[in-house]
């Protein structure tokens, strides 16, 4: 397609909006995206950023390394949008376009006490959640009775309760965490069994849900809800969440909550070359609004940017018919989630699941890596860490105990190996034959290399989990094949070097070695 004037806005650079961007620029439209922050966020994670477990850079990734190169980016938000004129208004300043892309997402619903609204937490940005985080470490160490009171019982408002619940139990503070959510349950969708086990495990962390009850007052320092008066608390608003700010003049259809209600092909409507994907769009398939979700937002992003193209050609549109795969509620030990609507999941596994897919929506390699890790080791509980340290001291002793272990072990193996590797090769060879094992020329071969090799680079404290894997899996066929059916006494040498080698192969070399030198 030849460059055109064709000149499309998108507004909003979150997931939906970069999708659409990217789209766009492959088919070279003039492109101008208006958005306002200087990076994309994996908002999911955002409350693990304000309980202070996951660091801002895993989450935050620069616009700039992101958009297309012929994209034109507008640093500032759009204040109002004519439908009907195709006219955005963003700095005071009027632009008039053939098509707009509305991917402005969505923001937590305002509280209704504004003279105090400033003293209340929400988590709408990664600046929000630091914010969170760094007023409740300071809270926790100034107030003698912590006591977070949370409006909202969706998935922001509990995920953010475990997550500061974990955070107090860190820092060693007592501190009662208090969901008030207005409907009469939580999480009602659940199935019972998964219910009753997060409800246990929210509990046993020190949150209480206080449901069918309204908080009724809030003076920047006190809480009332349900007729009982909480004080010196820390307040989160976390009650739902409405369209952007962002005033639209024109006949769109709208849910209660400002979504712009858009037919199969996400147009609004009434007004042709106008589009509305991710958070900021209601697309209702089978009679079902589709929640607000990453994945959503992503693929909604791409079909918008696809139909806006398709008109440019005078092609037909096509249909936004996304799969839904599911979805993981995380309350940092335990959590709760759904395949394909059928299928419910929970425990850790759930967690799992949500920070891979957090990493797998993550556009840097170092973030997948990162929630990855998080996936697979999980986060640490106190508990956990004195187990961790009972099991797996760091402690001078310790260290010394484990080097000393290390030259010896080394040392030791080495003078069996250099021999068999260098000048009896042959025999032991032989002796491997005798035992009718399979390829014995290779097996000896690769028995005195581990003897040799693998016990050099554990006296240097060198690649030792691998060298020490080596090495015990030598000494295990050494000590229950070669000597199987001898008595103890022979076996003692191979056992207490499989054992040694075991030692090294889970808990590396310590302090002193090599490889700490290198991580260093
Ligand atoms: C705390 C939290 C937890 C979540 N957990 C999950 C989860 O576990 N799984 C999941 O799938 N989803 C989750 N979500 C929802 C998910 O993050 C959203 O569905 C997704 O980010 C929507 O993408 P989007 O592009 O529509 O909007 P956003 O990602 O919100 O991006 C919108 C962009 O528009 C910009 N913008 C806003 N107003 C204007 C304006 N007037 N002018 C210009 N730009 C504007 C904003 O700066 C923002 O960058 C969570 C959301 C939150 C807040």
């Amino acid at each position: 397609m030849a460059r055109t004037t064709y000149r499309v806005a998108v507004v909003g650079g979150g997931f939906a909006g970069l999708q659409a961007v990217r789209t766009l620029c492959a088919k070279e439209v003039d492109v101008t995206l208006f958005e306002p922050r200087q990076s994309l966020v994996m908002l999911p994670a955002l409350p693990d950023v304000a309980g202070g477990w996951v660091e801002p850079h895993m989450v935050a990734t620069p616009l700039t390394t992101l958009l297309p190169r012929n994209v034109k980016h507008e640093w500032c938000g759009v204040s109002e949008i004519d439908l009907e004129q195709r006219l955005v208004v963003a700095d005071g300043i009027e632009h008039v376009f053939d098509s707009i892309i509305i991917s402005s997402g969505a923001r937590t619903a305002p509280s209704p006490f504004d003279q105090a609204s400033k003293k209340a937490h929400t988590l709408n940005s990664l600046e929000e959640a630091l914010k969170l985080r760094d007023d409740f470490v300071s809270y926790l160490t100034t107030v003698t009775k912590p006591q977070v009171v949370i409006v909202g019982g969706g998935y922001t408002g509990l995920e953010l309760a475990a997550s500061l619940a974990a955070r107090a139990k860190f820092e060693q503070k007592s501190c009662r965490i208090t969901v008030v959510e207005m409907a009469a349950a939580v999480l009602s969708f659940v199935p019972q069994r998964w219910h009753r086990r997060l409800m246990s495990v929210l509990k046993e962390a020190g949150v209480e849900i206080v449901t069918g009850t309204q908080v009724t007052a809030w003076d920047g320092q006190n809480v009332t809800a349900g007729g009982k008066e909480y004080r010196d608390v820390f307040f989160c608003w976390a009650a739902g969440s409405v369209f952007s700010d962002l005033t639209l003049h024109g006949e769109a259809e709208r849910l209660p909550d400002g979504r712009l209600v858009v037919a199969e092909d996400l147009s609004l409507a009434p007004y042709p070359g106008i589009f509305a994907a991710g958070d900021a769009a209601a697309i209702k398939f089978n009679g079902v609004v589709f929640r607000k979700a990453v994945n959503f937002a992503w693929y909604g992003g791409a079909v918008a940017g696809k139909n806006v193209i398709a008109l440019l050609s005078g092609r037909r549109t096509k249909p936004y018919r996304p799969a839904d795969l599911g979805w993981a509620i995380p309350l940092h030990t335990t959590g709760v989630g759904q395949i394909g609507r059928t299928i419910w999941f929970g425990g850790t596994f759930a967690l799992r699941v949500h920070y891979l897919m957090c990493g797998f929506r993550s556009p840097r390699f170092s973030q997948k890596l990162g929630f990855a890790k998080i996936g697979v080791t999980l986060f640490k509980t106190d508990k956990e860490d004195n187990m961790k340290k009972i099991f797996w001291g760091d402690t001078k002793d310790a260290n010394l105990g484990l080097l000393l272990m290390r030259l010896f072990t080394g040392g030791a193996m080495l003078t069996h190996g250099v021999p068999k590797l260098f000048f009896t090769l042959d025999k032991f060879t032989e002796i491997v034959a005798s035992l009718n094992l399979p390829m014995p020329g290779f097996l000896a071969f690769m028995a005195a290399l581990s003897e040799s090799l693998g016990a050099a680079l554990l006296l240097l404290g060198l690649c030792t989990r691998p060298a020490a894997a080596l090495l015990a899996i030598t000494m295990a066929v050494a000590a229950f094949v070669v000597h199987g059916a001898d008595p103890f006494a022979q076996q003692e040498l191979a056992l207490f070097y499989l054992c040694s080698s075991l030692l090294f192969m889970f808990k590396g070399a310590g302090k002193w070695s090599t490889d700490a030198l290198i991580r260093r």
